[in-house]
């Protein structure tokens, strides 16, 4: 067991940077991945994004994106990140970010996010995500899980070797639904939190996000997973949320 205390130790201090401070919600957060390491994780991962998907020929949908992206990157004041945005064919209503600052938008998303206000609420969630580096806080998260299990596993393996199994059944659903997942939907919350305040910093209309998630919640009707099984939270939670958000903005 000390052996694996030892590790954490030396991964906490190898990295040098253990506990940090989320913009906008100043939560406090365990981040075991320098920015420099996320930083070249993002570049590399976007390059070979924009290499596996096609990127869009549309060139007046492009040029949206990337100015409202651009926006909305200022109103971060995080020159430090390399802020660059990307709009790529799928039909999948969807967009996501990757760590240092990189933001991929769906077409499919285009139909839903009519509106610049709307296409703003999607692509201020994701530099949220992108500004808290949750990317590397998920990360840090699961080292340290997974070190846990590690040692767990050889303290019951010199104990009671026949309760291995059940252990390690037990340890796998615990830390994904008991920790993987809340934290997931956690970061889903606070990465709105900070869109909410960076539309605000650029005077988008905040209830434009509600409208929108509305929207998204008509257009996956039926389809919503359980909350506790989601990364997401529920639609309708989200929304509620969201309403508290705005409400400090008045
Ligand atoms: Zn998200």
């Amino acid at each position: 067991m000390k052996k694996y205390i030892l590790i954490l130790l030396s991964i906490f201090l190898f990295t040098g940077c253990v506990f940090s401070k989320a913009p906008v919600t100043n939560r406090t957060q365990l981040i075991l991945i320098s920015s420099n390491q996320e930083l070249a994780l993002g570049e590399e991962s976007f390059k070979q994004t924009l290499k596996d998907m096609k990127v869009s020929d549309n060139a007046i949908e492009t040029k949206r994106v990337v100015e409202i992206g651009q926006k909305l990157a200022k109103a971060t004041k995080r020159d430090d990140f390399k802020w660059e945005f990307a709009l790529v064919e799928s039909k999948e209503v969807n967009a996501f970010c990757l760590p240092g600052g990189k933001i991929v938008v769906y077409t499919g998303l285009l139909p839903v996010a009519k509106t610049d206000d709307a296409l703003a609420t999607v692509i201020a969630h994701e530099i949220g995500h992108a500004m808290a580096r949750h990317g590397a806080e998920r990360m840090s998260v699961g080292l340290v899980s997974g070190v846990v299990g590690v040692a767990a596993n050889v303290a019951i393996a010199n104990k009671h070797p026949e309760y291995l199994q059940t252990f390690n059944i037990a340890y796998g659903l615990g830390a994904t639904y008991g920790v993987m997942l809340p934290y997931s939907r956690m970061q889903e919350y606070e990465a709105d939190e900070i869109g909410i305040y960076l539309m605000n910093e650029v005077g988008y209309d905040l209830d434009e996000a509600i409208v929108f998630w509305e929207d998204m919640a008509k257009q996956s009707k039926g389809k919503n997973i359980p909350t506790f099984a989601s990364t997401h939270p529920s639609n309708q939670d989200r929304i509620d949320y969201l309403k508290k958000v705005i409400a400090k903005y008045r």
